[in-house]
């Protein structure tokens, strides 16, 4: 196994979101994210059974996202309404159901634990912005206590935003999921830039590509296969090299409506990814 940049994909142990492991295995990928669990199938019998899938075809889970009810990317305006803990009147069960994704993902052996946090209040002055750096600090406290570090998936505001997030939260068990595409869908900053902002924090990666909107930051931009839009794969690879970044590059490719098509879609990125990766070691 590629001991750098290992590439992944999505995954689920329920019926769920990414590719199941018999495409993960076709795929060749030694890797998986896991989409967030449900309810039911957050059991230790279900991950010990998970677990043992995994081992026979040789595929390690390197981060658990949580993803909660009532959240919808239907539009920039629903994103910022319904996204993440971000929202007030759902934050405390959300941060509950989170701590309850954190302890699946530690029965499954993995110490990163993804979420797309919302946006972040812009004013850090505000009452809204202290409490959610509150939040995230308890969230903090308690996956330090399991050896656990919170991923916070990138996109839903500038990197120079995130960073102080980052520095205000002032924990070493945060860290940042960089999705490239999401810096162009949601309109918020140029990719490469802000992967240099952020480099010292980021651990984990999604490979995503997309397309800018007309109107960034009102309307989202359009997400496309791997190479096919704005990001820049060359120079992505080459930013994550210059920020030592070594963890896995884990393909993001979600159109569950058409299976076939999202298969080829991903094993034509591993063979993209492969090549870049090769040429950057020669
Ligand atoms: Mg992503």
């Amino acid at each position: 196994m590629e001991t750098i940049w290992p590439i992944g994909v999505f995954a689920s142990v329920d019926a769920g979101l990414g590719v199941r492991l018999d495409v993960a295995r076709e795929l060749g990928v030694p890797t998986v994210q896991l989409h967030s669990p449900h309810k039911e199938s957050r059991t230790a019998q279900r991950a010990a059974e998970f677990l043992t899938q995994l081992a026979e075809i040789d595929i390690r889970i390197t981060c658990v996202f949580a993803g909660f009810e009532g959240e919808s990317y239907a539009d920039i305006p629903t994103v910022a309404r319904t996204v993440g803990l971000v929202p007030p009147e759902t934050r405390a069960a959300r941060t509950a159901e989170l701590l309850e994704i954190a302890a699946f993902a530690k029965q499954l052996a993995v110490d990163a634990v993804g979420v797309h946090i919302g946006f972040v209040p812009h004013d850090a002055a505000s009452a809204d912005y202290a409490a959610i750096v509150a939040t995230t600090q308890q969230i903090c406290d308690c996956l330090a206590d399991a050896g656990q570090t919170l991923h916070l998936e990138t996109g839903q505001e500038p990197a120079d935003v995130l960073l102080k997030f980052l520095g205000d939260v002032g924990r070493d068990n945060l860290a940042i999921n960089f999705d490239p595409a999401n810096m162009i869908l949601y309109g918020v900053g140029e990719p490469i830039e802000a992967l240099k902002t952020l480099g010292k924090y980021v651990r984990s990666v999604h490979c995503k590509d997309a397309k800018w909107s007309d109107q960034p930051g009102v309307t989202w931009g359009t997400e496309v296969p791997l190479g096919a839009g704005d990001v820049n794969f060359p120079a992505y690879l080459r930013t994550l090299a210059e920020i030592g970044y070594t963890g896995p590059l884990t393909i993001e490719r979600e159109i569950p409506q058409e299976p076939e098509r999202q298969k080829a879609e991903i094993a034509a990125a591993v063979e993209l990814l492969t090549t870049l990766r090769a040429e950057l070691k020669s």
